[in-house]
């Protein structure tokens, strides 16, 4: 794997990523760069997962190229051949589809795709359940951040008996992740709680809290919406690529 032709390839690949998504920004409110995310991948797989596999790990550097950018599948295989373009076809969504219908086939592909394109999943999904924790793309809320890690497991079970050290790492972050996320719920209802018990006469009724919560929420989803707003002035609204 160290050899230079190896190095060569993996850096080939980068490159070329690097220039297709090279006006693209991830969602989370600092709008990273696009290519943080296929470079991450390429990194878990090999330290995460031990994999050393030239095809698997350019397949992962190139894994967004088609469904996010202009690149064609002919443009992968003149540059990289059929085994690469095969696996990122494997974890491409079909765009035409509406959003629900892709998500519902990922679930059910998921357990047929050869193991190169399982394992590159399963680093997507480590990424992504890994953003959805600690960087979240703008405006989401909680029940949304929630939902979509319970969507990524059901794609992971699916992908399951690829790569052990990767599904133990995928497990690893969930299960933070979802700590993450119940520990922000608790403070909200905590804060509501102190709010109420150092001043009895200021308890509120469960409609108030309910309407506490939600301009609460309304207020940090301003914060983070002003944020994205910056970025789209900023970035251009380019900057989100779905
Ligand atoms: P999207 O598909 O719109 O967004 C998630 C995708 O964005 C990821 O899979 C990832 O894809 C990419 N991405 C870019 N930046 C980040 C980042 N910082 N962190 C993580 N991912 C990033 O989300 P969904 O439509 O799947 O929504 C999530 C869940 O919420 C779904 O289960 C849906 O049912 C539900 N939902 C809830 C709503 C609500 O208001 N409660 C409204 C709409 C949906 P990639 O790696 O390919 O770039
Ligand atoms: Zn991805």
């Amino acid at each position: 794997m160290n050899e230079p032709n190896h190095i060569a390839a993996i850096l080939k690949a980068i490159h070329f990523a690097a220039d297709k998504h090279r006006n693209q920004r991830r969602k989370d409110v600092e709008a990273s760069p696009y290519i943080n995310h296929p470079i991450e991948l390429a990194e878990l797989l090999a330290r995460v997962g031990g994999v050393t596999d030239l095809i698997t790990l350019q397949a992962a550097i190139l894994h967004d190229t088609v469904e996010d950018t202009k690149t064609s599948f002919a443009e992968l295989d003149d540059h990289f051949g059929i085994e690469i373009r095969k696996v990122v076809a494997e974890v491409t969504d079909d765009k035409k589809l509406p959003k629900e219908e892709r998500k519902r086939l990922q679930i059910e592909h998921a357990p047929h795709i050869s193991t190169p394109a399982k394992q590159v999943k399963l680093a997507d999904k480590i990424s992504n359940v890994l953003g959805v924790t600690n960087y979240p793309p703008a405006d989401w809320s909680l029940e949304r951040r929630e939902e979509y890690l319970d969507w990524t497991e059901k794609v992971v079970k699916g992908c399951r008996g690829s790569n052990p050290a990767l599904e133990n790492h995928y497990d690893n972050v969930l299960q933070t992740g979802r700590q993450q996320l119940e520990l922000l719920k608790r403070e909200t209802t905590q804060e509501q709680e102190m709010h109420s018990e150092a001043n009895p006469s200021l308890r509120l009724t469960p409609e108030q809290i309910a309407k506490a919560t939600e301009s609460r929420e309304r207020l940090s989803q301003a914060i983070i919406q002003g944020l994205h707003q910056d970025n789209i002035e900023i970035f251009g609204e380019d900057y989100i690529k779905k």
